[in-house]
């Protein structure tokens, strides 16, 4: 019988990119600000300053090649045995991942002096809520101590549990070997919260899209990107969307419901354990809407940071926009990259692309964005998406420019991504040529970024959770 006096309660994303810069602007050196994690407690780790630009993969070429898609079939997932016998791959310790050290904050050009920034006490990232019966994944490693010293077994137990849960691919307490037998026999109800590999589909490029299935029997999209250097991962955060952007798959689908905390880590690992290889980045761009799911998110950040070991400048929670939630998310001081899907400069079109902008108009996003700036000292991501004769006119790119004038940003252009359920079209290289001058004559920093995927309709915007 078990006693689970502690468990947890997860309640209630397009894709994967390479990015081709076009403009090289400084990067501000953003200030590192304390993490001290309230009320419970987590295990101080080593520190590691994350490396390189946050975001996606980079290089490759344009995904508009009518290339064939391999499928290949998805190999009954032999609890454990991949993980084990990657072991060594995947062997980086957790305890790499970026903990920010207390460091002064820097300033940056565009935001007010020091004296001038709100007082604000920069909140911890949430852990995963306690609660019965819910699985282990998305736990910290004091979080998995208290439940193992609960169930009768000693606090060593809890750094095994860990390391066998986000390290060596643990999807049952079966698998965890070096636990007494009798013991997890005892504890056959205690689930670890992974998902089932329901299809892959490789594009040509060798991005992997996969479908998988939840315990409740629904299905999400998640991405895998590999470069040579860097294993991207889209995630998904919620099943389906309810924000309805015109140009998007995952829109049109609806909506269901918010993932939890173990569902969103469980897509990282997924694609881990699949490729045999870290996961060095993880981009929020797959299925849902991140900030209305914010703690789920939030929660999932913490985990992928501090119990996979991926570094927070590593992860990106891109957004369309959620009333007061930009200002919500800025307390917490994040070092994640945080982009807003803008896609207009100018209100009446903004509403036509994305019906939920009614609700959240562009000059109040605008001055979340600028709080959000002043407040965290990131960089902001800018996306944009570049519709033939509908918002990619050289007046648009002025528009834009003279929105962004004088803010903390970088904008990322993403030619639109034929969707069977929107009649849109992508501009010629002309055009975006066109649109990247009329911003870079205005000092904006701009990349291009073209989706990978295509073929495999695992590029932005193309995720439906479908066998396509
Ligand atoms: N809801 C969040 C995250 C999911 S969308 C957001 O809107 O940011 C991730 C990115 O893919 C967004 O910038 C989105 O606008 C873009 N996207 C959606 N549909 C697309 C399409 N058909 N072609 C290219 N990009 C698309």
């Amino acid at each position: 019988m078990t006693k689970r006096a502690i468990a947890h309660k997860n309640s209630v994303s397009k894709s994967p990119v390479i990015k081709k810069s076009v403009a090289k602007s400084p990067v501000p050196k953003s200030p590192v600000t304390k993490k001290s994690v309230a009320n419970s407690p987590v295990p101080k780790s080593p520190v590691r300053r994350g490396k390189g630009p946050e975001g996606q993969g980079s290089g490759g070429a344009e995904g508009q090649r009518k290339t064939p898609v391999a499928k290949t079939p998805v190999p009954k997932s032999s609890v454990g045995k991949i993980s084990l016998r990657k072991k060594s791959v995947l062997k980086k310790s957790a305890s790499n991942a970026e903990t920010p050290k207390n460091q002064k904050r820097q300033h940056f050009r565009g935001a007010k002096s020091s004296h001038d920034q709100p007082k604000i006490q920069p909140r911890p990232l949430p852990q995963t809520k306690y609660e019965n019966n819910i699985p282990l994944l998305g736990l910290s490693l004091s979080q998995l101590t208290e439940w193992v010293q609960q169930q009768d077994q000693p606090a060593y137990r809890g750094k095994q549990l860990h390391q066998w849960i986000y390290q060596q691919g643990a999807k049952t307490l079966e698998d965890i070997t070096v636990f007494p037998k009798q013991w997890r026999e005892n504890h056959q109800d205690v689930a670890i919260g992974r998902s089932q590999i329901l299809h892959r589909s490789v594009a040509l490029d060798q991005t992997v899209k996969y479908l998988l299935q939840l315990a409740d029997g629904q299905i999400i999209e998640t991405v895998g990107i590999p470069t040579q250097k860097r294993l991207t991962v889209c995630v998904s955060s919620q099943v389906g969307c309810p924000m309805a952007c015109d140009f998007c798959a995952t829109g049109k689908g609806g909506f269901t419901r918010n993932l939890a905390v173990h569902e969103i880590v469980d897509q990282v690992l997924t694609v881990q354990e699949d490729f045999g290889r870290r996961v060095s980045h993880v981009v929020f761009m797959g299925m849902g809407e991140p900030l209305l799911n914010t703690e789920n998110v939030l929660a999932a950040v913490r985990c992928l940071n501090q119990d996979v070991g991926i570094g927070q400048r590593h992860l990106t929670i891109s957004t369309v926009g959620v009333r007061d939630r930009l200002s919500q998310l800025a307390q917490y001081q994040g070092q994640f990259t945080l982009a807003v899907s803008l896609h207009a400069a100018n209100q009446a079109l903004r509403e036509k692309l994305i019906p939920s902008a009614k609700h959240f108009p562009l000059d109040q996003l605008m001055a979340e964005c600028r709080e959000y700036v002043n407040i965290t000292g990131r960089r902001l991501s800018i996306e944009y998406i570049l519709l033939a004769g509908l918002n990619d006119a050289h007046a648009h790119a002025i528009e834009l420019a003279n929105l962004l004038r004088g803010f903390q940003c970088h904008v990322n252009l993403i030619p639109y991504n034929p969707v069977k359920e929107a009649d849109y079209k992508r501009p010629t290289p002309q055009e975006i040529q066109a649109f990247i001058d009329g911003l870079q004559q205005r000092h904006i920093a701009v990349s291009v970024r073209y989706s990978r995927g295509l073929e495999a309709d695992a590029a932005c915007g193309q995720l439906r959770a479908s066998r396509s």
